[in-house]
């Protein structure tokens, strides 16, 4: 944050900085308002510089004989300005690429350079995955097979013969040692992936049998993502490191441990191993990467081997983030109106009258309870018969002004029982934000996770207000009810007050998974992109080298199977048999045809128009 109250990022870690208001406002002038992904390239590049270089400094620190020659993990962020920008960062540090998939091992071999740098196959492969990653080989680059099921062995032994050339053979070993949170059922005896001691047993003898011994160069595991304890990352480690000893004092030549993903991010700065967050900095698991694989080669008198991690989640989370526009605020007490005056007052509404002003001789506990039980008895009234239509407002109304009333005193109290905090929760506005979290926040929704969110302006004002967010889509899941803390989850936010001007949210560590995750819910689509870089010779000290449009409504129409055309031409005919019933004069035919027909190729997303600074747009 900056003297003025933004919200500032430094892609570099250093003074240099960005107002990401400024590019949210230039990017809204360029035809991207919010929601808006905005990705700031120069971070990118940091992380993977980062990431290298904590591993180099491990190597040196600890005396390791071998080096690192990390993968990028495609799954995490197939986009293809993230994978370009990777490949370019990591250029200088040999840093390669990760695929599981066909389709993303299609986007690997072509992206990929040199045959210097690494390439992963991971993930179920048929026979034509293990053709292309074969190809790779014809090509010289160093891609190597990783066999997951024992099936695979075959089709790669087979399949290499058959295009006469060497495959260069990972195993992935199904490791004991567990991942923690919620990521954590890649390994143990349960996971998808991965070969037993058993199955590693035979297919060494496969590999014998078929006299390719020397193809067997990579040993590999992967925990699961998001790994928050550092103590579970070491033991895998270790795991891993005995299967790798034992291989090689078998006489397979390996050369490579992978420790794969798991690094995490920490989303809720609270540096513990709580599920948000991590307990450990990336320089730490570097260094206990590296030193327990040399202890353990070391004891065992095997060469250390190369060190591969294919880390995603690490390297992207941060370049990414979403903003998002509040365009309403949702207040339960507000809508109820101030207070009703029933004709004939029952006899509960001037009892809960009588609660609201001798509130103060109770306790707030007592208080709330009293009122609690005086609103059922209000609904039961009303079910009965007793109570008519306008008592009822009254009773409401009642209940939440006690309720306000109670919560005011809350700020002031150390200690805030359960009940006065789930009265906090109740009381909490609503603001509803022009985005939506199954497209743009998947995992929220799905597991729970935590982001940290933020106003980026306003950040000199007292927030006043708590609240919790609510997306656009028809779903009422479709929302953000807890937040990050140091300790704790919280339930709501605090943010300032709606003033007829634009207030935007920013939605941070987004880049990890979220950009690919997102579906069609609702058929709102993708969202604008700006890509951002430091530019010290620009006003702003920024450029926005690219912008991506959101979905138009076409797109995502043509997406479930209908054509655009056809929808238009079904309109204009019930429009025209309209105006021959004489239901629309001709002229507003056309007007209304024409509304249509432009509409479909308008952002899917809310387009809110505000007030006078709006109209005098319009009217130029
Ligand atoms: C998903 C995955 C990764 C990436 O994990 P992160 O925790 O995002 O670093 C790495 N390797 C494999 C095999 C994976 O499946």
């Amino acid at each position: 944050m900056d003297a003025e109250g933004f919200a500032t990022v430094h892609p570099l870690g250093d003074s240099k900085h960005i107002r990401i208001l400024d590019v949210v406002e230039e990017a809204a002038e360029m035809g991207h308002r919010a929601p808006i992904v905005i990705r700031f390239q120069d971070l990118l590049r940091h992380r993977v510089s980062q990431i290298n270089e904590v591993f180099n400094q491990a190597i040196v620190e600890e005396d390791y004989a071998g080096s690192y020659r990390g993968v990028f993990p495609i799954k995490v962020n197939q986009l293809r300005e993230v994978v370009d920008e990777i490949v370019d960062a990591g250029k200088e540090f040999n840093y390669g690429l990760e695929a599981g998939s066909k389709p993303e091992l299609m986007i690997a071999l072509a992206m990929h350079e040199g045959n210097e740098r690494l390439l992963i196959c991971n993930g179920y492969k048929d026979h034509d995955y293990i053709r292309l990653a074969l190809i790779g080989r014809k090509l010289g680059k160093q891609i190597i097979i990783v066999v997951e099921q024992l099936s695979e062995l075959e089709d790669i032994i087979r399949l290499s013969a058959e295009l006469d050339v060497k495959p260069l053979i990972g195993f992935r070993a199904k490791l004991q040692t567990r991942g923690e949170g919620k990521w954590a059922k890649s390994s143990g005896d349960d996971a998808k992936f991965g070969l037993n001691t058993a199955e590693i047993l035979i297919a060494c003898e496969k590999l014998r049998r078929a006299d390719l011994e020397d193809c067997l160069r990579l040993v590999h595991f992967h925990i699961g993502s998001q790994v928050p304890n550092i103590i579970t990352i070491k033991n895998a480690v270790i795991e891993a490191t005995r299967f790798y000893c034992q291989l090689a004092k078998m006489g397979f030549p390996i050369g490579l441990l992978d420790v794969g993903g798991g690094l995490g991010i920490d989303y809720d700065g609270s540096r513990s191993n709580y599920e948000s967050s991590m307990n450990y900095t990336m320089a730490e698991y570097a260094r206990d990467v590296v030193s327990s694989i040399r202890e353990i080669c070391n004891a065992s008198g095997v060469a250390a081997p190369d060190i591969v991690s294919e880390s995603g989640r690490a390297v992207v989370a941060p370049h990414s983030m979403l903003v998002v526009e509040v365009f309403e605020r949702i207040n339960k007490r507000e809508s109820l109106g101030k207070h009703h005056h029933p004709k004939t007052k029952h006899k509960i509404v001037s009892d809960m009258e009588e609660m609201l002003r001798n509130q103060a001789k109770l306790g707030r506990l007592e208080c709330f309870h009293d009122a609690l039980q005086k609103k059922e008895e209000a609904f039961s009234l009303f079910n009965l018969g007793y109570l008519d239509l306008e008592n009822r407002a009254s009773a409401e109304q009642l209940f939440w002004q006690i309720c306000e009333r109670i919560a005011s005193t809350i700020k002031k109290m150390g200690y805030v029982p359960e009940e006065l905090h789930e009265l906090q929760k109740m009381l909490a506005d609503q603001y509803v934000c022009n985005f939506s979290v199954f497209q743009s926040l998947l995992d929220h929704w799905a597991l729970k996770q935590l982001f940290p969110i933020a106003p980026i302006h306003r950040l000199n004002e007292e927030p006043t207000i708590n609240a919790t967010l609510v997306d656009i889509t028809c779903d009422s899941d479709g929302k953000i009810n807890s937040f990050i803390d140091v300790e704790d989850v919280q339930d709501y936010l605090q943010l300032h007050p709606l003033n007829n001007k634009p207030y935007y949210l920013g939605i941070f560590l987004t880049g990890a998974y979220q950009d690919i995750m997102g579906d069609l819910h609702n058929l709102f689509g993708r969202v604008n992109e700006a890509h951002v870089f430091l530019e010290d010779d620009e006003p702003n000290g920024f450029y926005i080298e690219e912008t991506l449009n959101g979905s138009r409504i076409a797109d995502v129409i043509e997406g479930v199977q209908y054509s655009q055309s056809d929808l238009c031409r079904k309109m204009k005919k019930q429009i025209d048999a309209a105006t021959r019933k004489d239901m629309i004069k001709p002229r507003e035919g056309v007007r209304l045809l024409d509304l249509y027909e432009k509409q479909m190729l308008q952002k899917t997303y809310l387009s809110i128009e505000r007030g006078p600074a709006r109209r005098k747009k319009s009217r130029k």
